[in-house]
């Protein structure tokens, strides 16, 4: 392939997973244009869940993780800027402008700047020795400091929070965590999953504190400790907060619809013309789940793929039937499907010995199903529980709650 210098280029904002897994995708399906990726972090393209497990824990570097080798991108005559923020993009005008000053026209341009971590704004929270979680360099300094025998609060318990306590036990670090929840994961798998979850954790001696909030941290130099909304004073060597993230919109020039990200359709286009988004950043409108902002590893590499074909012209809508993963010691989660709001959990398996499949249902509806150390991974395994679970997800079932909880009954007899 040798792609023509000169024209207005395809221009990526994010050089992460989805804007790599775009330029990849564009290159794969023959565009010989100029695409330029350009990204604020340095490094290439990577996925990032090994900074919160095998990463952390030095088990593994990050070559398995690259969305495509670090010479691949000069080979295909992917021009990449980084450490480069886009602070501008002007739709009507069709171009960005960079940090540098630099402009640039582009044909059509990709929003895939993922998402930044929210802070908690509570007195003391500049001091050294407290942590956040995306980036390869924060991930580095929570090596630093995860020696063990000392001690880390983790605060909030979403999948990042979970994922770091479990890592920074295994390392032999002592771990409090304190969230605002009565179990951990409780907004997205619910309160029976969430205990199971947070029983692992404390037998592996995790000290939980539920139904807590940090109100201030305390330190002269540095943190030296956390204190809680009812006044527990927790002493600690370090802090990781991972509280959640907000899409990392950058600024446009001129109006393009947002609410909870950049707002797009099954096409990933946003309301302007030739601006496209994809990843943790785009509000998309999905065929089976309707409007949905999600911050997993498979939707930032499917999404991206998707909107760099329909930005060559495909017309296939993003449909995919939204997976992810999450490795807590040795127990592995799978879910499929997105939910928030269901009225009926049914359970096959067991909660008394954490391996189930647990069934999210709404009126009636399959939305979602979570597989915790059983029902194999969706995407490795088509023929798995898992994928039967995404099966009917994606065909809009409602399997009678008895006959999903009944093991003699095959799941993917349901799934016909
Ligand atoms: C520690 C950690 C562990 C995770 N583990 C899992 C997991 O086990 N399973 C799972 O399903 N998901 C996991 N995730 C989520 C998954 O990594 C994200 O959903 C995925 O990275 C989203 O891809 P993205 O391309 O949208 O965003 P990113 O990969 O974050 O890429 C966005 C890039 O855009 C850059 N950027 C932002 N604004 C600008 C700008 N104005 N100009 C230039 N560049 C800009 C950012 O710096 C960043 O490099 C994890 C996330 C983290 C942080």
């Amino acid at each position: 392939m040798s792609p023509r210098n000169g024209g207005k280029p395809i221009v990526i904002i994010g050089g992460g997973l989805a804007g790599g897994n775009a330029a990849a995708t564009l290159r794969n399906e023959g565009f010989r244009g100029r695409v330029v990726l350009i990204g604020r972090e340095p490094g290439i393209p990577f996925g990032r869940p090994p900074l919160s497990k095998t990463y952390l824990r030095s088990e593994e570097d990050l070559d398995g993780w690259y969305v495509r080798p670090a010479d691949w991108y000069a080979k295909h005559d992917v021009e990449r800027l980084v450490e480069s923020s886009v602070v501008a993009v002007d739709p009507a005008a069709h171009n960005v402008v960079l940090d540098s000053g630099l402009q640039i026209e582009y044909q059509k341009v990709l929003i895939a700047t993922g998402g930044r971590n929210r802070r908690l704004e509570v007195p003391g929270a500049e001091l050294p020795g407290i942590h956040q979680l995306r980036t390869v360099a924060e991930c580095d300094a929570i090596k630093r400091e995860a020696v063990a025998g000392r001690h880390a609060i983790v605060v909030g318990m979403g999948f990042i929070g979970c994922e770091v306590a479990a890592s920074l036990t295994q390392l032999g670090v002592r771990v409090t965590a304190a969230f605002p929840e009565s179990v951990p994961l409780e907004r997205v798998l619910g309160e029976e999953v969430g205990a199971v979850i947070g029983a692992f954790h404390r037998a592996n001696g995790v000290e939980l504190l539920p139904e807590s909030r940090i109100n201030a941290f305390e330190g002269t130099e540095r943190l030296e400790a956390a204190v809680t909304a009812n006044g527990d004073r927790v002493p600690c060597d370090f802090a990781v907060v991972g509280i959640g993230i907000e899409p990392d919109v950058p600024t446009f020039a001129s109006t393009v619809a947002q609410e909870n990200g950049v707002l797009v359709d099954e096409l990933c286009r946003a309301s302007a013309a030739d601006v496209y988004a994809a990843g943790d950043v785009a509000n998309h409108l999905h065929p089976v789940f309707g409007r949905v902002r999600v911050e997993h590893f498979n939707n930032g590499e499917k999404m991206g793929r998707a909107a760099a074909r329909s930005m060559l012209g495909f017309t296939s809508p993003y449909d995919y039937i939204h997976s992810f993963w999450s490795d807590q010691y040795d127990h592995k989660l799978e879910y499929v499907g997105h939910t928030t709001n269901w009225d009926e959990f049914v359970i096959r398996g067991s909660l008394k010995d954490g391996r189930l499949i647990g069934f999210y249902l709404l009126e009636g509806l399959m939305q979602a199903a979570v597989g915790l150390d059983r029902g194999g991974d969706p995407e490795l395994d088509t023929d798995s529980e898992m994928a039967a679970c995404a099966r009917l997800v994606g065909m809009r079932a409602r399997p009678p709650g008895g006959q999903l909880a009944d093991e003699r009954v095959e799941l993917w007899s349901l799934a016909q």
